[in-house]
């Protein structure tokens, strides 16, 4: 059975008002996003990390699951398909989507960097001075989120599936700046049918390498791509 494969990043919930980093030049209340989502030095800058993942899941805890990401739950319940999303959000759970690999963790968890233990706090804010309900350290609870500078373990789920496609199979490419993810040489190196949707062209991604590009916000390509899936998949 042919497989659809969904590629998703920020642009699939900018219009459930979940803003990019980028429209906001990279900055939040003034501070650079790296001070706020760095690997080297999330311990240093420790209160204004859980700071600044507290007010996104504030802000998650009232957007609401968009259009596109209802089309991806329906192309779900009709396709085997394997959903992969730089999202940390849980819209597309909440728009009905099962066995979502969030490639740069979950907005909703924590997880302890002394023992592992992974929680989920639903879209609570952490209090200072809160522990690991585990092993009780307070300085190790940090948020399940893949800073820079820190290995992705999903991404060998991505290695993978890219890997077993084959010439029959559809990817769909979903709101993508294309700069953390090399998604042009990815989706060169696959042979079947490949979808990009972005709101507009994005200097890291190669529009040529597709089959069908549509600049659009997402919830307005979403059924002139499903009419392309229903062409290659039935
Ligand atoms: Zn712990």
């Amino acid at each position: 059975m042919p497989r659809l494969v969904i590629l998703t990043g920020a642009g699939l919930s900018a219009e459930s008002g979940l803003r990019t980093f980028r429209d906001q030049n990279g900055l939040w209340e003034n501070h650079s996003i790296d001070t706020v989502c760095n690997g080297h030095t999330w311990r240093a800058n420790f209160p204004l990390v859980q700071a600044f993942y507290n007010a996104r899941r504030t802000q998650l805890a009232t957007a609401l699951p968009n259009a596109a990401h209802r089309q991806i739950a329906a192309w779900q319940a009709r396709y085997d398909t394997v959903l992969l999303t730089q999202n940390v959000d849980d819209l597309l759970e909440r728009a009905g989507c099962r066995d979502v690999v969030h490639l740069h963790g979950f907005l909703p968890e924590m997880t302890c960097a002394a023992c592992g233990h992974l929680w989920n706090i639903g879209y609570a804010e952490w209090p200072e001075g809160a522990a690991c309900p585990r092993c009780r350290s307070v300085r190790d609870a940090r948020p399940h989120i893949v800073f820079f500078n820190e290995p992705a373990p999903q991404y060998d789920r991505l290695w993978e599936t890219f890997a077993e496609l084959t010439s029959r199979d559809v990817v769909v490419v979903i709101g993508t700046s294309g700069v953390v993810l090399p998604v042009t040489s990815m989706a060169a190196q696959f042979q079947g049918y490949k979808i990009l949707n972005n709101l507009e062209p994005e200097p890291a991604v190669d529009g040529n390498v597709f089959e069908r590009v549509f600049y659009l916000p997402a919830t307005k390509a979403a059924p002139e791509i499903d009419a392309v899936v229903r062409e290659q998949l039935g």
